[in-house]
């Protein structure tokens, strides 16, 4: 089998084929920065996390652009409250977001643009929109003139006929009811400050929806290949990108559509006032690791709510312990071999790991696949059937399945404020080794000692943790 995705666009399971073969791009929606994100919108982050560690697994070359929003009506209200730019504002959410993420294991996208940088290609944009009449500009601020794109409504199934279609929007975000012209660019006024750009269109700053379609055209190009975002964002916003984008390119913006059902907590939906509402630190603080965050917000599928439950977290450490406790077994096993018994059940468990993720990232019986490979290591290595080469490739294979999941090299609690100079001791040690230097590799060994750290080699790969 081959990878099928659930494409929004056609509301089908379709087959997967990339724009230029071996490559794929995708682009995904990312923080708007005017606070910290939640663990919602990590879920979301999350499932282009596992999807772009499937495509690399799989053998594609993966570009991943997400972008920034640090300019929306949120950001402008936030920065002009504290009375500082927006620049200092959003600097810091840029900030709390990378961190959050690196805690819980998102790889590093290859680009994260911000709207803030990318004015000129927006103005330009809207003015090639107005020439193609599917702009005009009103009172300085230039709107999409939607019943110009006949196809309007098609990504959200909107029934263009029943919906009563009011003159114009201006805010960023509405509802369906709310089906209007929409802002591409918006005048400036009293309430946005100190923050405009001048422009060939006058004085003022973009909508939010045009920043997506400017800056996932600039480094993606015409038609690529998958787009993601949460649920929340097929109406306005993603159908808006559509509008914009086509109608200046005459070609479909992106060829799948995937998005990821919300995150609720404790059954509900994620409120303030409700107690409910958490980010990566606050779980952080109330004793979560970043693998056990990562679990529990990877859980079920993506294109189902999934429940995120604060009193879980003991069978999340369980189901993380089985994983951890196998990988353990194998390096201790000490067995007389059985290699044929280990490639049958390698090629067995890899084959529903990868039919599982084949099936629209069915993550769900992916891991049921892991567990089930889990529980055959550890009977080899009961059996005694684990020697040397043996375990090399057991753990080779843990290692594959876990450059999807990303759970075994999520050791630290968070990022340790030693980290660079333990890597460094580390790096020492094993050159000093490599060179049978074994006075220089037990002095680094000593030095990490002395900072309580404990090492572990592992297929290759030294791991460390405190002690
Ligand atoms: P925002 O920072 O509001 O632009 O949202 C960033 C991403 O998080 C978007 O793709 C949203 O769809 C997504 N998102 C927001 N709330 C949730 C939630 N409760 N569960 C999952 N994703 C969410
Ligand atoms: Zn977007």
């Amino acid at each position: 089998m081959a990878l099928k995705l659930y494409n929004t666009l056609t509301r089908k399971v379709e087959p997967f084929a990339p724009r230029d073969p071996g490559k794929v791009t995708m682009y995904t929606c990312g923080p708007t920065v005017y606070a910290r994100a939640h663990i919602g919108n990590f879920r979301t982050f999350l499932v282009s996390d596992l999807l772009r560690r499937y495509l690399a697994y799989s053998g594609y070359d993966v570009n991943w652009v997400m972008n920034l929003t640090d300019i929306d009506d949120k950001t402008i209200k936030g920065a002009n409250a504290e009375g500082i730019s927006l620049r200092e504002f959003t600097d810091r959410f840029i900030k709390s977001f990378h961190d959050d993420r690196k805690t819980i294991g998102i790889l590093d996208a290859n680009l994260y643009p911000r709207a803030t940088e990318h004015i000129p290609e927006m103005v330009k944009m809207v003015e090639d929109l107005i020439e193609a009449k599917h702009a005009y500009v009103t009172d300085g601020s230039a709107y999409f003139k939607i019943d110009s794109f006949p196809t309007y409504g098609q990504l959200a199934r909107l029934n263009m006929e029943e919906l009563r279609v009011g003159e114009r929007v201006a805010s960023d975000e509405y509802e369906k009811e709310d089906v209007r012209d929409f802002a591409l660019w918006k005048n400036w006024e009293e309430v946005d400050g100190p923050v405009g750009w001048e422009t060939s269109l006058g004085k003022g700053r973009p909508g939010w929806h045009l920043e997506c379609s400017a800056m996932s055209l600039k480094y993606l190009g015409k038609g690529f290949d998958i787009h993601l975002g949460g649920v929340d964002l097929i109406f306005p916003h993603h159908q808006n990108e559509i509008a914009q984008t086509e109608g200046v390119t005459h070609e479909p913006l992106a060829r799948y559509w995937v998005h990821s059902e919300h995150l609720l907590v404790d059954g509900q939906k994620m409120s303030k006032s409700l107690g409910n509402f958490y980010t990566v630190t606050d779980l952080i603080e109330k004793g979560w690791k970043p693998r056990e965050i990562r679990y529990g917000l990877l859980s079920g599928h993506y294109r189902q709510r999934t429940n995120f439950q604060a009193s879980g977290l003991d069978s999340i450490k369980q189901a993380l312990a089985r994983f951890e406790a196998c990988a353990v077994n194998l390096e201790h096993s000490a067995g007389q071999g059985g290699m044929s018994e280990l490639k049958d059940t390698i090629a067995q468990r890899e084959q529903e790991f990868r039919d599982a993720f084949d099936d629209d990232l069915n993550y769900p019986e992916a891991l049921a696949a892991i567990f089930n490979f889990v529980r055959d290591a550890n009977t080899l290595c009961q059996d005694k059937k684990i020697g040397k080469p043996e375990q090399e490739l057991a753990m080779e294979t843990m290692r594959r399945f876990d450059s999807v999941l990303g759970y075994l090299d999520l050791q630290q609690e968070t990022a340790d404020p030693e980290s660079a100079e333990i890597e460094s001791l580390i790096e020492a040690r094993n050159e000093a080794r490599k060179s049978k230097n074994w006075s220089e590799a037990d002095r680094a060994r000593d030095a990490l000692t002395e900072r309580g750290i404990i090492i572990e080699d592992r297929a290759g790969k030294t791991v460390w943790r405190r002690k």
